[in-house]
């Protein structure tokens, strides 16, 4: 099947499961095929995640958009990401901020940080920084953050995010090991709400608020 039909196909699947109108928009914009391994091309826009070296993955379609649907993102937003992997997910967010927002990600690994600035910039994305560090300290230079997106499952939510996540933000973090749930954080005045998602397999946030390696 061509990689058009495909991805169109792909985007009519995440309509049917109510994903919100900008999102499938973000979505359609930007081109999966960029971010995957050469060899998994034909796979790009299957609803499933993929293999991206080091052991990580790019996460499901599916998963990308109910992230982008329960964190709300509106034009302008700051975000920090923890996981850049591929960089296809800061990409969806680019496309949901625009040119006055900014997409500050994070990676542990440095092979997956530069094949991920490179797949952003073939794709043409200009608002999106990667970081090569510890994601579970957050990234205080360029905090306070709108919105915080998690990709990877940590033990619960390290303390460094919420201080760096701005009264009226909302995070998305999925918690647990081996059972995990996706959790929406919302930080208010007056303390914080959280709310269960529904069960969710990431791989492990290692670091010194994540698991140990
Ligand atoms: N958002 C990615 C994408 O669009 O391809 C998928 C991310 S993948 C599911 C999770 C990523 O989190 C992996 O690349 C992993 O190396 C990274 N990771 C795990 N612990 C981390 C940490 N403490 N800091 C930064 N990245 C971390």
């Amino acid at each position: 099947m061509e990689l058009d039909t495909a991805h169109r196909r792909m985007i009519e699947s995440l309509k049917r499961l109510g994903v919100k109108q900008e999102v499938l928009r973000a979505m359609d914009k930007v081109p999966r095929h960029y971010f995957v391994p050469e060899n998994r091309k034909h796979e790009a826009y299957v609803d499933h995640p993929l293999p991206i070296g080091d052991g990580q993955t790019i996460s499901a379609p599916h998963m990308v958009a109910i992230m982008c649907d329960l964190l709300d993102i509106e034009p302008g937003n700051r975000i920090l990401e923890v996981g850049a992997g591929s960089g296809y997910h800061a990409a969806v967010m680019a496309e949901l901020v625009g040119e006055e927002g900014k997409i500050y990600t994070i990676e542990r690994f440095e092979g997956l940080a530069a094949t991920a600035r490179e797949n952003l910039r073939r794709a043409g994305y200009t608002n999106v920084e990667i970081f090569v560090g510890d994601g579970s300290l957050g990234l205080p230079e360029a905090a306070p953050f709108d919105r915080i997106n998690v990709t990877c499952a940590a033990p619960d939510i390290p303390p460094p995010l919420l201080d760096q996540l701005k009264v009226g933000g909302k995070m998305v973090i999925p918690i647990g090991r081996y059972v995990q749930d996706l959790h929406l954080i919302e930080k208010r005045a007056d303390g914080i709400s959280r709310k269960i998602k529904g069960g969710v397999v990431f791989v492990p946030l290692i670091g010194e608020y994540g698991f140990k390696e």
